[in-house]
């Protein structure tokens, strides 16, 4: 019996430091919100339906709220207009949070280079991922979601915590 308690705490115990288990767990588990406004909208459905199956990431919990996501892609054109809510929507999300501006709408107003677009979400927020593509094909939707995962797997929550202290003591 003793030996089976230890050979079993050796095969179950894995020490690892915190960072690591949180960013493992934050990249596999991304909770999308979609702020869909035109035909890359449905281009996203494609890439969440069984074929491309965004689920193989861990990011199939697609969100209404942005109080439950943290990653948030902005597909289709966005009006001035809609500026403002997006720009609302993204305030909404809790940190840690990510961008991805998905098709060429979406990173610079695409051929509506007019009065009534935005040209380009970066004028408004800020984009870990831009994909290119009228619309992008799902593959480079994947790999801009592989991207973030390897963005979070590299951030600390304790330099979080410093950087966060600092802008509050600097504010
Ligand atoms: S990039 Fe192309 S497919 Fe996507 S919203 Fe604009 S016009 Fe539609």
């Amino acid at each position: 019996m003793g030996l089976g308690v230890e050979a079993g705490l050796s095969d179950t115990i894995v020490t690892t430091r915190l960072d690591e288990a949180v960013n493992w767990s934050r990249s596999y588990s991304l909770w999308p919100m979609v702020f869909g406004t035109a035909c890359c909208g449905i281009e996203f459905m494609s890439v969440a339906a069984a074929k491309y199956d965004i689920s193989r990431f861990g990011a199939e919990v697609v969100r209404f709220s942005p109080r439950q996501a943290d990653l948030l892609i902005v597909a289709g054109t966005i009006s001035y207009k809609q500026a403002p809510i997006l720009k609302k929507i993204y305030d909404q999300m809790c940190e840690p949070k990510w961008v991805i501006s998905m098709g060429a709408c979406a990173c610079s107003g695409g051929f509506y280079d007019n009065y009534t677009t935005l040209q380009g979400i970066d004028e408004l927020i800020p984009v870990d991922e831009y994909v290119s593509g009228c619309p992008p094909r799902p593959e480079a939707v994947l790999d801009a979601i592989m991207n973030i995962q390897k963005k979070a797997q590299n951030d600390s929550i304790l330099v979080d915590r410093v950087k966060k202290y600092k802008g509050i003591l600097d504010a």
